[in-house]
């Protein structure tokens, strides 16, 4: 099975935002209607609207990141095992195979333990959650909803047959996190105990990963912002300067050194956000039609060889 990411080019971190767009652009570029009889491009197109189906709601995104995470787990054991009483199988895997009670090696080999068991805890939960450029630069409060498992208040985590005797059921929780002031791409913020709970022992943590927003043309790799930039062909072959709007608000002038390749990539030091570096990469400036003056000059360049 193809990897959806892959398919539209982005990084798995990526915010919903960038996935988005990388989607609409690639459906605009491999769209029947601009592509007539090309069955490669169909194809791609295909491709590109089934990997947009895999992620286009932050549930569904979610849903396959997991798959994919239990692929891994159970692929070797013929796999996935079933259903599990509307539980999904991530929380009770995570519960009571993840971060509970690992069993500790005994230093006694071969007599009776006699060390007391480990206290059990519900396993951590890790999640991401996306804000845009100025909640990163500003900080401040973001509602943040998450799924995890709580004590079952019908048995007193005792188990009945509203938990499936796990004692512990699936529930929204709703919680504000503070996004502190110039908050990175890919920064965890740790929330102790608000991961999922545990029949007997304490709860888990929770560990927010924040995504970033970087807007129309900029695209993470990583922790490193790729920014693209249009010039246009006479520059990318003679070399020449563009303006580039950087994400911290400046505009700088950039050159563009002679037969640049679409592609290239240039390093701003100190021009991404918070004062990190910014990675431009060129890409050709197209153009949708032709003054009669460009289309001589094209002309006249078919007729030079180029
Ligand atoms: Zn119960």
């Amino acid at each position: 099975m193809s990897d959806p990411y892959r398919t539209l080019g982005v990084s798995k971190d990526a915010p919903h935002a960038e996935i988005k767009r990388a989607f609409r652009k690639l459906a605009r570029q491999y769209h029947p209607d601009r592509n007539p009889d090309d069955s490669a491009a169909e194809e791609r197109f295909k491709a590109v609207q089934n990997a947009w189906e895999k992620l286009e709601t932050p549930d569904k995104r979610r849903q396959y990141d997991e798959e994919q995470q239990m692929n891994q787990v159970f692929g070797g054991m013929g796999g996935m095992p079933g259903d599990m009483g509307g539980m999904g199988i991530d929380d009770v895997f995570r519960q009571f195979m993840g971060g509970a009670s690992r069993p500790q090696p005994s230093p006694f080999a071969g007599r009776p333990r006699a060390a007391p068991p480990q206290a059990a805890t519900g396993a951590d939960i890790s999640a991401p959650l996306d804000i845009d450029i100025e909640r990163a630069m500003e900080g401040g409060k973001v509602q943040f909803t998450h799924n995890r498992l709580v004590r079952c208040s019908e048995c007193r985590a005792s188990g009945c047959v509203h938990c499936t005797n796990l004692g512990v059921r699936r529930k929204k929780t709703r919680l504000t996190i503070n996004v502190p002031k110039g908050a990175k791409h890919g920064q965890q913020l740790k929330l102790p105990k608000m991961g999922n709970e545990h029949p007997s022992g304490e709860p888990g943590d929770l560990t927010v990963t924040l995504r970033i927003d970087a807007e129309e043309g900029r695209r993470w790799e990583g922790e490193s912002l790729i920014q693209e930039v249009a010039i246009s062909y006479s520059t990318l072959m003679l070399g020449g300067e563009v303006r580039v709007a950087t994400p911290a608000g400046k505009t700088v002038s950039v050159k563009v050194a002679p037969a640049t390749r679409i592609g290239d990539r240039k390093r701003l030091p100190k021009m991404g956000f918070a004062g990190a570096d910014l990675d431009i990469e060129f890409t050709l400036d197209e153009h949708e039609s032709l003054t009669p003056s460009q289309q001589e000059a094209l002309e006249a360049l078919r007729d030079a060889g180029m």
